[in-house]
């Protein structure tokens, strides 16, 4: 396995340090270990919707299937427009979609013609109802402002028969499955959803519905992480809350990766005392024990654990989802489809100052929102400590300050990574 091992004590001091790993080796690293899952099942259309394509999907029709009207108005033969003045048409007939007309349309004639209807033989050409003039005998006056071939939809023009409609890797969204439907696709080929088991660890933690005694917290994080993973093509296995306690661990470990493809946990990363993980994994499977230049989420584990690929995320809520975000998620997708995503990112103007120190990417939870003159700002969401998720929550982006930067003077522009592309 090509990981880049770089094992270093984590602490939670501020200052870069030289042994850590950028976010971008990590990502290199996670991605030169993938193998993407290529299993593939069928699956009725409706269900496909978020899978990944299977294999390479080629129309076997004609889409639009006929040459067609774009416009209600009047169908005609393009050589018989007026070159300069008006004409006149007598309407021969009435062409409505679904239905086809046999007669054709000689000179001086035309068809009256709805939207989607196939063209009738002898035309080529539709002047919109509003540009015509009908007269009280019925006929229809038509100008010289009109071009041969104007307001006509031509068989094929939208997808060919025999052309490569999408591609095996593809995530399928809704436009796809219109798509496939005007193709007549009622069940497709997906590739199997990888299985992720995922638990946290920590002996201070309960779950939701049980007695909270003093110190103690509840478990937020695998609700956050379950619905992260839930907003995958991933089947979800949940074990639980897991005690600092090495055979335990060792247990969970082992049982989460003879279940699951991968296996994501949160907490007992770092060097705290009860952080008894990391010697527990180094018995298990090939690991690397990251720091990370990177704020926050400073510690990271990834490796293997049998056939099943590791992450060991942060304990504190915001580096588990930020890790997540911009490591597990990554690797998900490139396990389910073969294709590392790369992130869409914006500039916006920072609507604040923002300190920061050189050598690490900061990841600021940010609101990205239009100014008054709509031009898109960012600023912080609130408080950016690593156990304040409600910083999360009021977020809509990251703000990605890069290695290098040493602050943001306000106003100045900086890049931005939107949660979604629907703000
Ligand atoms: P750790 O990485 O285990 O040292 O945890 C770092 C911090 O995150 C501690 O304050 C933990 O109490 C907190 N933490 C760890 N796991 C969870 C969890 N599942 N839910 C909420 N907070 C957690
Ligand atoms: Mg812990």
């Amino acid at each position: 396995m090509t990981t880049v091992r770089v094992i270093t004590q984590p602490s939670c001091a501020d200052a870069s340090d030289a042994s850590s790993l950028s976010v971008r080796q990590a990502r290199q690293a996670i991605h030169g270990a993938l193998r993407p899952i290529d299993s593939v099942e069928q699956v009725p259309l409706r269900a496909a919707l978020g899978r990944v394509l299977g294999s390479d999907c080629i129309s076997p029709v004609d889409v639009p299937g006929h040459t067609n009207s774009a416009m209600d108005g009047y169908a005609l033969s393009g050589s018989d427009l007026p070159a300069d003045g008006v004409r006149e048409y007598r309407v021969t007939a009435t062409a409505l979609a679904g239905q086809t007309i046999a007669e054709r349309c000689g000179n001086g004639q035309c068809v009256r013609i709805m939207t989607g209807a196939p063209m009738p033989p002898g035309t080529d050409t539709v002047v919109m109802q509003e540009q015509a003039e009908v007269l009280d005998d019925g006929r229809v006056r038509i100008d010289a402002r009109h071009s041969a071939g104007q307001n006509v939809r031509q068989a094929g023009e939208d997808i060919a028969a025999g052309s490569l409609v999408f591609e095996a890797g593809r995530f399928l969204r809704a436009a796809d499955l219109g798509v496939l439907a005007s193709l007549g696709f009622a069940e497709l080929c997906v590739r199997t959803k990888p299985r992720v088991a995922f638990f946290s660890t920590g002996d201070e933690l309960r779950s939701i519905g049980e007695p909270l005694a003093e110190g103690e917290i509840y478990d937020s994080n695998r609700y956050s992480l379950h619905a992260m993973l839930t907003e995958m093509p991933v089947d979800i296995i949940d074990l639980g809350v897991v005690r600092d306690d090495p055979d335990a661990l060792q247990q969970a470990f082992s049982q989460a990766a003879a279940l699951a493809d991968v296996v994501v946990t949160s907490g007992g990363v770092s060097v705290g005392e009860a952080d008894y993980t990391k010697q527990v994994l180094e018995g298990l499977g090939d690991m690397s024990f990251w720091t990370l230049a990177m704020k926050p989420g400073r510690p990271l584990t990834f490796g293997r654990i049998g056939t099943a690929m590791f992450f060991g995320l942060p304990g504190n809520p915001v580096a588990v989802m930020l890790t997540f975000h911009q490591f597990v998620r990554p690797a998900l997708r490139c396990l389910a489809s073969g294709h590392w995503p790369q992130p869409l990112i914006v500039e916006a103007r920072s609507r604040v100052a923002l300190n920061k120190r050189p050598g690490r990417v900061e990841f600021v939870r940010g609101i990205l929102e239009y100014d008054a003159e709509g031009r898109l700002t960012v600023g912080p969401s609130g408080a950016q400590g690593s156990g304040i998720l409600t910083s999360m929550s009021r977020a809509n982006c990251y703000i990605v300050l890069a290695e290098e930067c040493a602050g943001v003077a306000d106003g100045e522009l900086v890049r931005v990574e939107p949660f979604s592309t629907l703000l």
